[in-house]
């Protein structure tokens, strides 16, 4: 019989009724350390006091009013996000996914309002997540996403991962735009040189093609700095947001410049939730409190203490680790096991990671997490490695 839950999801056998800061309380009182803040969404840790704050205010006043109104808390967020970044405009949505489908839709209206209706085809990277949306898989085009789901939308182009020459031999007058996450995710953190991410912004501009920066993900502080893409001195034409910027309260971002904007006028978009007065209110909190200098550079500090000491893990269990990889708070331990063996080692640690793909374990630890936190981390991680060289291998070779 089929789960009251609909199965698409291989759940770990654990529920948590409380958090603090970088810690879930489990229904049976046991203590996990999080260092995968609910996929890089807890970004400052679970009940942060001044989200609680902005959250419980917000909702004793107003929750929803929709957008044929005027939205104060989500002026207020979009007018932050234009002061502190390379975008002019904002538009709100509630998750990543969502994200992805205003990208693609403001990059072809441009090119349309341009004159070139046929200018539609957007490059993308394989190993990229853009989400699950129809026109997100069709983007990320990989087999595991797409399979069952034809026929997809046409017009994307699919490119090896870190592959420029493929880019330059792709890209032309015809391209409407290029979408990339500066540090895959999904993919297994697998950061783009910031050389390469130059290279790519060249590319657009010699042809015209729009840039789209995925930053669900690696975005709001994640590697040190409010965006990744600021690492190499470049800005896209639109930027997707979402996960971190609501601190664990649904909500996404497509911040744009004028000119990649321009033709998205009145009723050309629309959602009904996007940017509600409740999840602006934490958004607007959790900005303020990130793109604070003092914050972002405590982010890189932690985060050099963080890769050192996983160095220093990688070291000690050859058999099981290979390399470290990644930016910032974003890190990726790339395995010689299975990644879900590792994570469900970490449950036996009471220690939480995340699986990604080409055989990576995913560390994406609330930014706020302290030092003592980052030395117990490291702690549990190698009492887990230490379970797996001891015990039978949990799959079969
Ligand atoms: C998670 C993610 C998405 C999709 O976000 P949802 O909120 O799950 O729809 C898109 N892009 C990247 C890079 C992500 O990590």
């Amino acid at each position: 019989m089929i789960p009251s839950i609909l199965p698409t999801y291989n759940r770990a056998p654990l529920a948590f009724v409380k958090g603090e800061g970088s810690w879930l309380v489990a229904e049976d009182g046991t203590r996990y350390l999080d260092l995968g803040a609910g996929i890089a969404v807890n970004a400052l840790g679970h009940a942060h006091p001044d989200l609680v704050a902005a959250l419980t205010e917000q909702a004793g006043r107003v929750w929803h009013v929709s957008n044929v109104y005027q939205i104060p808390e989500q002026q207020r967020l979009a007018d932050l996000l234009v002061e502190k970044t390379f975008a002019d405009t904002v538009f709100f949505t509630n998750s990543g996914t969502e994200t992805a489908e205003l990208a693609i839709k403001m990059a072809r209206k441009y090119w349309y309002e341009k004159g070139a209706p046929e200018r539609i085809e957007i490059l993308t990277f394989e190993g990229a997540f853009h989400g699950r949306s129809t026109g997100a898989i069709a983007a990320a085009g990989s087999e595991k996403m797409v399979k069952g789901y034809g026929p997809l939308m046409p017009g994307f182009r699919l490119l090896p991962w870190g592959d420029m020459a493929a880019l330059k031999a792709a890209i032309s007058e015809r391209t409407a735009a290029v979408m990339v996450e500066p540090i895959q995710g999904e993919g297994g953190i697998r950061p783009i040189p910031d050389e390469d991410l130059k290279a790519i912004r060249a590319l657009c501009d010699a042809t015209g093609a729009l840039l789209i920066l995925d930053e669900v993900q690696c975005g709001v502080g994640r590697t040190g700095r409010l965006f990744a893409h600021e690492w190499a001195g470049i800005t896209p034409d639109i930027m997707m947001v979402a996960k971190g910027i609501g601190g664990g309260f649904p909500l996404g971002a497509v911040l744009a410049t004028e000119k990649a904007a321009a033709g998205m006028t009145a009723g050309t978009h629309g959602s009904t939730y996007g940017g509600n007065p409740l999840a602006c209110a934490v958004g607007a909190r959790v900005i303020e409190i990130v793109s604070d200098p003092a914050f972002l550079a405590e982010v890189g500090r932690k985060a050099g203490l963080l890769r050192q000491k996983l160095e220093g893990l990688v070291a000690a269990h050859p058999e099981v680790f290979d390399f470290v990889r990644g930016q910032g708070l974003m890190l990726g331990l790339k395995c010689k096991v299975a990644p879900a063996d590792l994570v469900a080692a970490g449950y036996g640690q009471h220690v939480l990671t995340v699986a990604a793909a080409d055989n990576t374990l995913r560390l994406l630890p609330p930014l706020t997490i302290t030092d003592e936190e980052i030395a117990e981390a490291v702690r549990r991680l190698d009492a887990a490695a230490t379970s797996l060289e001891t015990a039978p291998a949990a799959s079969p070779v």
